[in-house]
């Protein structure tokens, strides 16, 4: 049975690139039917705090990958890790480690001035515990393979080798005693049975070194197979520098908060950052399930491009059930919104909004408070002749009972003609008198939305 985890560090908040890793995990044991399951990598304590958690926690919860199980709190495992650690010194796979500080930095020193690469040389491999002096800080190294090559069938970067002379002894156990991320990801990752390790590609040596962990383990106690391993191209920007904040490798809560992304529209775009299955525009959550895989995962960098994004958005904007979007939009409104309203306004708003600050936006005049407050552009339309033009289709309009968008079309063109003007000559000053702006939905729309007595008291206002 598949079972894959995400595994973020709370240092941060869920940028962008973790939550495409927690998609591809996600949708991989989903399509399997296997288990998704989340783990808090929360070991470094000085850094971990608990409103990146929450951010987490919360961009999940918002995309909609739901998991199978509570989440793992890794900093509540410790006493697990030490124990696995104190299992591979017993066994011989790992030893302790007296070097000081100093002396490894002597070490390093010598290693930079030869122009050597720097890794711990493995001075206390082959010494006996007894030669350090009593009660002398120590920790626990793992003894890494010395000579040979390792392999890993990597299911997106294909078949890896390194050879072993390249990996040093690291330590698995801290002087304190807390145990490294090296150490804890493997011990959490066998406890909580993962079979698969979907992570970004700066991971990928990161698994030359754990698995030796899972190979002595599997020595000493057996059941620690080693896992799948499947290693993303990192998301790059516009540029192909690595993503930074300055291309917008922001939080998921930023996309959401700020920038007025639905998580169908972000969901769907982390989708096809990295993933490709032939030209489908929009895929759906169960045909993502249905059709992931990592045989279809690039292993060339994926490029961030908010342009898409934002396409993508106004796409799912216009696919949107109209009440959501009201509730959605009238957080983004100052004032007071009456929803129904808004929902009634939606199919002609979301015609051309990439986001929902848009949305708001455009349907900010249905709240808005007479006197209006003009634009520049709009405050220009109502100069004298606008606002002898307004008098006229102010009582035309009185006189009309039907008030439906034909019929006010019929009224309002009779009055262009009858006034030997374009309709736009008409139009123009009633949408600055009706909404404040020089843009809007359809004047007949609009005049529809606000209804009989609002528009005429609207224009009145303005009018000679
Ligand atoms: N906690 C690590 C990170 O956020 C992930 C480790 C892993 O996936 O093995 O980069």
């Amino acid at each position: 049975k598949v079972v894959t985890r995400f595994a973020p560090s709370p240092t941060g908040f869920l940028h962008i690139g973790g939550a495409r890793t927690a998609l591809f995990n996600w949708l991989f044991s989903r399509h399997h039917g296997g288990k998704a399951l989340l783990r808090i990598e929360d070991t470094d304590r000085k850094r971990s705090t608990q409103e990146a958690i929450d951010a987490i926690l919360d961009g999940l919860d918002w995309l909609g990958l739901e998991y199978d199980e509570a989440p793992v709190f890794q900093s509540e495992r410790g006493s697990r890790h030490v124990e696995v650690a104190e299992k591979l010194l017993e066994a011989g796979h790992a030893y302790k480690c007296f070097a000081t500080p100093e002396e490894l930095e002597e070490m390093r020193a010598a290693q930079r001035a030869a122009k050597e690469p720097q890794r711990y040389d493995g001075r206390w491999r082959h010494r006996d515990p007894s030669e350090a002096p009593l009660g002398a800080p120590f920790v626990v190294r793992l003894k890494a393979p010395e000579d040979g090559e390792a392999s890993i069938e990597d299911k997106v970067q294909g078949k890896v080798t390194v050879r072993n002379a390249e990996l040093d002894d690291y330590v698995i156990l801290r002087a304190d005693g807390t145990p490294t991320y090296m150490l804890a990801a493997v011990v959490d990752d066998h406890d909580m049975g993962v079979t698969h390790v979907i992570r970004g590609d700066d991971h990928l040596n990161n698994a030359f070194r754990q698995l030796p962990i899972y190979r002595a383990m599997n020595e000493i106690e057996g059941d620690w197979p080693d896992p799948v391993y499947a290693h993303v191209p990192l998301i790059h920007g516009q540029d192909g520098a690595k993503l930074s904040k300055r291309h917008g490798a922001l939080g998921v809560d930023t996309y959401r908060d700020e920038m007025g992304i639905l998580p169908e529209a972000l969901f769907n775009y982390l989708l096809r950052l990295g993933w490709g299955h032939g030209d489908k525009e929009e895929i759906t959550r169960e045909e993502a399930i249905e059709l992931f895989g990592l045989d279809h995962v690039g292993k060339s960098p994926s490029r961030f491009d908010i342009k898409k994004l934002e396409n993508l958005n106004g796409h799912y904007i216009r696919e949107a059930d109209d009440a959501r979007l009201a509730g959605l939009v009238a957080q983004r409104i100052e004032g007071e919104v009456d929803e129904k309203l808004l929902t009634e306004a939606m199919p002609v708003l979301k015609t051309r909004a990439k986001n929902l600050d848009e949305l708001a936006e455009g349907a900010a005049f249905l709240f808005a408070k007479r006197p209006l407050q003009m634009t520049e552009k709009a405050g220009q339309l109502l100069d004298d002749d606008g606002k002898a033009r307004l008098a006229v289709i102010s009582e035309r309009l009185a006189a009309q009972n039907d008030w439906t968008i034909e019929a006010l079309e019929a009224t309002t063109k009779a009055t262009a003609e009858e006034l030997e003007l374009g309709l736009g000559k008409l139009a123009q000053p009633m949408r600055a008198a009706l909404t404040g702006t020089t843009t809007s939905p359809g004047i007949f729309d609009v005049l529809v939305l606000l209804g009989r007595e609002e528009a005429l008291a609207r224009i009145d206002a303005q009018a000679a």
